[in-house]
């Protein structure tokens, strides 16, 4: 049976969520200066369009975003709005149940106004995908890549809104489950942490006044942002099944369980929305570019939240890779060809190996009971609070905001 004819586009960016939808936004100017042709396929229906409440990649969690990100967006045209439904972040208290000893930032000390922003994430996505309404972009939303074989020139994708395209540079931003990195072949390292991260949100009885919690428990760490007014996000992490009881109580218990875990240094917890619960595991590709091929996000690489890392990395590759190809492009290049995405490659190994690195470090140091490690970390927390630079740069990375 002959081929149904392709549509040619440069680029084909698999998955809107946030990280797909970031780069299509990232990928505005090339798309005005190259007459770029790009084409996103994204499976859920899209916020705006179809009101609809719920989104893999923007649901209820809210995510801590650096002041990179933040400039990041700026640059894409997407903040000011953005904003308007944030939390600064002012300052972060982290500290160790059982344990003397809390290590403290705050933006003043730094002469900032803020150490990063909380956004929710059903907001990101509308603002972005508002944005991506405004660019000449080929939408195939809802629908999913059902077949993906590579050709010389890139790769061919058929749809299932029954569209097939041919493209120069495919970019998988389909999330941590990627089926199409299955499909091609490339393989990922995934080590489950035995973990699930259950988050709500919460609302509490005295002003946050910008704090952002991290409070290591024996059960796992505790993290909860400031959100606009007297709500928090709560990341509370516990082993994996015991999640299933905290889902299970009612809201007065569950807000009771959480005060005896986290104390009252927050206020008490007055009222709890929808909980839901991710089931966590490191998953590297071993893979991430290939001719015609590039994968980004939770695609290549989904982390613990432990460190509020994983959208503020994959930011970081999206601005490397439009970078890279606006440099491939002005030379006459092709989005695709491997030279270009090696040159990808060489820019992102060492912040995508260090961030991985310290997040799973991170994880590990304080999820292992061990009376030794406990001192180490006991230790290492109020022996924080006296080397500065060590401090702030801990507490930075931990909560997500270096960078
Ligand atoms: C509890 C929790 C808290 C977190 N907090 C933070 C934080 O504070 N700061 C931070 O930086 N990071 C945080 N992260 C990480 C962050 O959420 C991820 O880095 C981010 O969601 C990755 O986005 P993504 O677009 O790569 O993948 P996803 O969010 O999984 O999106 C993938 C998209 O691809 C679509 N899709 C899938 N398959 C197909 C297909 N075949 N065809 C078409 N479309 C497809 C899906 O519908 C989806 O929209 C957190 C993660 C968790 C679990």
């Amino acid at each position: 049976m002959a081929e149904a004819e392709a549509q040619g586009v440069d680029i084909a960016i698999v998955g809107g969520g946030l990280v797909g939808a970031s780069l299509a936004g990232a990928l505005a100017p090339l798309i005005a200066r190259h007459d770029l042709r790009v084409a996103v396929i994204e499976a859920a229906p899209m916020l705006d369009a179809a009101q609809a409440p719920w989104q893999p990649s923007f649901d209820a969690r809210a995510s801590a975003i650096a002041a990179g990100s933040a400039e990041r967006f700026r640059a894409m045209g997407v903040w000011e709005t953005m904003v308007e439904q944030a939390a600064p972040i002012r300052r972060i208290h982290v500290s160790e149940r059982g344990r003397l000893g809390a290590t403290r930032l705050a933006a003043d000390e730094l002469g900032q106004a803020a150490l990063g922003h909380v956004v929710p994430n059903a907001w990101m996505g509308r603002v972005l995908h508002r944005r991506l309404t405004e660019l000449p972009l080929a939408w195939h939303c809802p629908a999913t890549v059902e077949a993906i074989v590579p050709r010389p020139s890139g790769h061919r994708l058929a749809l299932s809104d029954g569209s097939v395209l041919a493209a120069g540079l495919t970019v998988l931003a389909d999330g941590g489950r990627s089926a199409l990195k299955a499909r091609l072949g490339i393989a990922s390292r995934e080590t489950p942490y035995d973990q699930v991260a259950l988050i709500a949100n919460v609302a509490v009885s005295r002003p946050h006044d910008g704090t952002a919690y991290e409070r290591f428990t024996r059960e796992g760490p505790i993290a909860l942002l400031p959100l606009p007014g007297q709500q928090m996000a709560l990341v509370w992490t516990h082993a994996a099944g015991r999640e299933r009881s905290y889902l299970a109580l009612s809201d007065g218990d569950f807000l009771a369980a959480l005060q005896r875990a986290f104390g009252d240094r927050a206020g008490r917890f007055r009222q709890v929305g929808s909980r839901h619960a991710y089931p966590l595991s490191l998953i590297t590709a071993r893979e991430t570019i290939r001719p015609g091929l590039a994968v980004l996000g939770n695609a290549a690489h989904a982390l613990h939240p432990v460190a509020g890392q994983g959208f503020n990395l994959a930011l970081r590759g999206v601005t490397d890779l439009v970078e890279t190809l606006g440099e491939a492009l002005a030379a006459g290049g092709a989005p695709g060809a491997l030279s270009t995405l090696q040159a990808f490659e060489a820019r992102r190994a060492a912040d995508r190996r260090a961030v991985t690195r310290f997040s799973d470090g991170l994880v590990r140091l304080f999820g292992i009971d061990n009376a030794l490690l406990s001192h180490a970390r006991a230790a290492g927390l109020v022996g924080l609070n006296l080397a500065g630079p060590l401090r702030r740069g801990l507490a930075r990375r931990a909560m997500g905001v270096e960078r």
